[in-house]
């Protein structure tokens, strides 16, 4: 067996350790002779596992007791809706910064329940020129309604590669953020976030479950009148156990959390991946006639780095290179063409150095 350097966008590459350890346990879990998968989700054992990767999560990111871990299903899409539904009640508003397509497709969702008749919502920036976005908005740039319900931004951009480095300041509005691209990338104060959300396939596990961390306040403020697994508080009153959850999905969260712990923790991945960023964006930086980066300086993400060759047909050669040197799911997304380098935290320092390696020889030996 010999693993690729997998530079997926997401469902993306996860830590070996977690993945052998679910190897290891996969018929049986414990002495319990029965795969996790079999369990139950009333039982103990999978109830253990559950409130593991709650406790993992609360002890990582520091979240204080003001906040709750939610599991849910439907991936960061149903978040979209669920979101406005229960927290835009008719005769309010809520306010999206637009800073790429998931940001687009959020605020979209959002405004077609709008138009079935919950509250309005406005958008209180755009970085879109061209149908691209090339860079985070300043605080200044924001028009920001303090009347509004909440104000929702999207942390990092999955597709053009920008990322948040400050967050904006939403005064007494609740901020909820969609984190699905680079939570539990770097440290985060929760207590400025009301709500933080995150489909788990880049950096948390494999698709199927979404965290979500919410004050308490956020939850209790929300409709009641809702079907229940779209009720948040009913879901945080039943431990995430309202229905049955994507068992197994928490269950590899489980053992990504574990490994994290058993790595550092948050400050040590946050270390990887500012190294993984300065080599790989210096790479670009130095061989700026041959590589171009169109993201502005200030506004890189470190989890999505995107660039272009001299022309397309170059950069399908290095896409077909890149396979040959054992890395995949360098293709930029199909919207918008290029190379894209998924650097979640399962992608090494190693790994990113054995990139930049072949990124100098692809140069010299393919002249535009
Ligand atoms: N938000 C962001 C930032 C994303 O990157 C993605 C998926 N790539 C989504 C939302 C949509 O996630 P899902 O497919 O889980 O609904």
């Amino acid at each position: 067996m010999s693993r690729v350097i997998n530079f997926n966008a997401g469902p993306a590459g996860l830590p070996l350790p977690a993945l052998e350890r679910a190897r290891d346990e996969f018929i049986e879990f414990g002495k319990s002779g029965m795969s996790i998968m079999e369990h139950s989700h009333r039982g103990k054992d999978y109830e253990a596992v559950h409130n593991e990767a709650i406790a993992l999560l609360k002890e990582l990111l520091a979240i204080p007791d003001t906040h709750e871990v939610l599991f849910m299903q439907g991936g960061a899409h149903l978040q979209f809706c669920t979101i406005p539904m229960n927290f835009l009640p008719p005769g309010k508003s809520a306010d999206y910064v637009i800073t790429g397509n998931w940001a687009n497709v959020a605020y979209s969702e959002a405004k077609k329940l709008a138009a079935l008749g919950i509250g309005k919502v406005n958008v209180a920036a755009t970085t879109e020129v061209d149908k691209k976005f090339t860079r985070i908005p300043k605080q200044s740039e924001l028009k920001l309604d303090p009347n509004a319900t909440y104000v929702h931004t999207t942390s990092n951009n999955t597709i053009f590669g920008t990322q948040f480095q400050t967050f904006p300041d939403t005064g007494k509005v609740p901020h909820i953020c969609d984190m699905s691209s680079d939570f539990l990338s770097r440290k985060l104060d929760i207590s400025k976030f009301a709500m933080i959300y995150a489909g788990a396939q880049k950096n948390i596990g494999p698709s199927g479950v979404v965290v979500c961390i919410m004050s308490k306040a956020l939850i209790a403020s929300g409709r009641k009148d809702l079907p229940k697994t779209l009720t948040y508080s009913v879901v945080a009153e039943n431990n995430s156990l309202f229905n049955t959850p994507p068992t197994f999905a928490i269950y590899m969260v489980r053992n990504v959390l574990d490994w994290m712990k058993k790595s550092g923790g948050i400050a040590q991945i946050q270390k990887w991946n500012e190294e993984k960023g300065a080599l790989l964006y210096g790479t670009l930086d130095r061989m700026a006639d041959y590589y171009k980066a169109p993201v502005e300086k200030e506004s890189r993400s470190l989890m999505n780095i995107v660039f272009r060759l001299p022309n397309e047909g170059l950069e399908e050669k290095f896409v077909a290179d890149a396979k040959k040197a054992n890395m995949v799911g360098i293709k930029g997304h199909r919207s918008v063409g290029g190379i894209r380098i998924s650097a979640y935290n399962a992608v090494s320092v190693a790994d990113i150095k054995h990139l930049c390696g072949f990124m100098e020889k692809f140069a010299a030996e393919n002249k535009a």
